[in-house]
């Protein structure tokens, strides 16, 4: 019998990926999970990539609409991208793009190439965005992709220093985000024990941490502090407990070095991190090895070479930037058969290194690691600044509270200001607490704000994911 177009390309595809895989059951090595890619030189992996790039785009092609009427309207073919070289070709995708698709072809829309016949004969989970502002886009994954997801996040563990022997205890609350579960599934092949710690509150869970004493905690930074002082609250110090590996997620952590160093401080062990995005998984995007933390040097996370293609545009025009310049993160995803994508705007602050590391991986780094989003830029009177910049500064103040609040509002004059609500014990020195947040807000940030200090325990904790704009400015 004769394949159909679209069918052949799934072929070509899936042989093609599962050409390059090494090691997927086991690790190869006491350092790296798959030396000869982890290690691999920078030809081999450009060789890589545009093997699969090649095999990528006439899948796409055949069995995306997105993409299709993409390629259609661009007047390219899949021939025209066929190499790396090739890729400025192709306008970076944004979260836009995709929602208005899923909006025009309810309810998965078409960017994914996710078939009705495929979910029913190996489909394994379905996840989402969390649709905060629009449609949630969703992204359905098969058993294969699970399987390449567990390999690519064993690896990336691995590199963490996670291995066998200890037991990891994930919070949060599951459900269809990505990280948790991608977690859970490598974890199992790579035979390591956990306790499932979703559907609790922070005392079940320090509870827990009492009694059956895990080695490694997996939640946000910001849950990460938040049950520390609960801890503290119920008469136990989080850095005396079994925890050796405080491993984050889903904010940034280690960008921001003074979160990092009360997080280190509170639980008095390391801090790993994973770095990603639900459209460019299965896989975690970014993780720490043994040097991203060393001292005298910047915070640094590798992303993933031979299963995805890491680049950097500019804020503007979304264009690539010259080697060592910031940039936003765009992601090809190449260890997929559901949801490949091809440069999609993942959209984090960084800025990329491919010499070696000490580490011995050959794969970018993200120097500084990602400091956060650019839909989450707060432009104040002309200025730009993340909310991890403030974070820094609020951080930066002995005894402030973990949880703070920014508060865009519009003056009777017309002014836009910003101000910043912290917590601080220490209620008779406020205005000296409030000039130095203030002064480290400007130092940091080159711009003047209005602090408010509250008393310890008057916002609201944190359970998951840190909200903490709140913008009433006259629109
Ligand atoms: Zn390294």
């Amino acid at each position: 019998m004769t394949l159909s177009r679209r069918d052949r390309t799934r072929e070509q595809w899936l042989e093609t990926l599962a050409s390059h895989r090494r090691n997927f059951d086991a690790p190869a090595s006491e350092d790296f999970w798959s030396p000869s890619l982890d290690t691999a030189s920078r030809d081999e992996l450009a060789s890589i990539q545009n093997s699969k790039l090649a095999a990528l785009t006439p899948f796409l092609y055949e069995n995306s609409g997105f993409y299709r009427r993409r390629f259609d309207r661009l007047g390219l073919t899949p021939d025209d991208i066929r190499t790396l070289d090739d890729l400025p070709k192709w306008p970076v995708i944004n979260k836009t793009e995709m929602m208005e698709d899923a909006i025009q072809h309810p309810p998965y829309g078409t960017y994914t190439t996710m078939s009705e016949a495929l979910w029913k004969e190996r489909g394994w989970m379905q996840f989402s965005s969390s649709g905060s502002t629009g449609v949630p886009r969703v992204f359905r994954y098969s058993h294969l992709d699970r399987e390449y997801w567990e390999w690519a996040n064993a690896r990336a563990l691995y590199s963490m220093g996670i291995r066998r022997g200890g037991t990891v205890f994930p919070m949060g609350g599951f459900g269809p985000h990505v990280w948790l579960w991608g977690v859970l599934y490598a974890l199992a092949r790579m035979g390591i024990a956990v306790i499932p710690g979703g559907g609790m509150d922070a005392g079940a869970r320090a509870m827990i941490i009492e009694r059956f004493k895990p080695s490694i905690i997996a939640c946000t930074p910001s849950y990460a502090l938040y049950l520390g002082q609960v801890m503290k609250d119920m008469g136990s110090d989080p850095g005396k407990s079994s925890v050796n590996t405080l491993f984050t997620a889903g904010e940034p952590a280690l960008a921001i070095e003074k979160t990092r160093e009360r997080l280190e401080d509170l639980w008095g062990c390391r801090l790993v991190e994973f770095y990603g995005c639900t459209e460019a998984s299965p896989h975690c995007g970014g993780y720490t090895c043994p040097d991203s933390t060393l001292p005298d040097k910047p915070a640094s996370i590798h992303l993933m070479e031979d299963i995805q293609i890491w680049e950097l545009v500019d804020d503007r025009e979304f264009l690539p930037v010259t080697a060592g310049t910031s940039g936003l993160t765009v992601c090809t995803s190449l260890n997929s058969e559901s949801s490949p994508q091809l440069r999609f705007l993942v959209g984090d602050y960084t800025q990329f290194d491919r010499s070696a590391c000490g580490c011995g991986r050959t794969h970018v780094r993200a120097i500084g690691a990602c400091s956060g989003r650019a839909d989450d830029v707060i432009n104040i009177r002309g200025i730009k600044l993340l909310p991890s910049h403030i974070e820094q500064a609020v951080r930066a103040v002995a005894g402030t509270g973990d949880e703070f609040e920014i508060v865009l509002s519009t003056q009777a004059s017309g002014l836009d200001v910003m101000t910043v609500r912290v917590e601080h014990p220490e209620q008779a020195n406020c205005e000296k607490i409030s000039s130095a947040v203030a002064q480290e807000v400007r130092s940091q940030c080159e711009i003047r704000i209005e602090v408010e200090v509250l008393a310890p325990d008057t916002l609201a904790k944190t359970e998951f994911k840190a909200n903490r704009v709140r913008d009433e400015r006259n629109r």
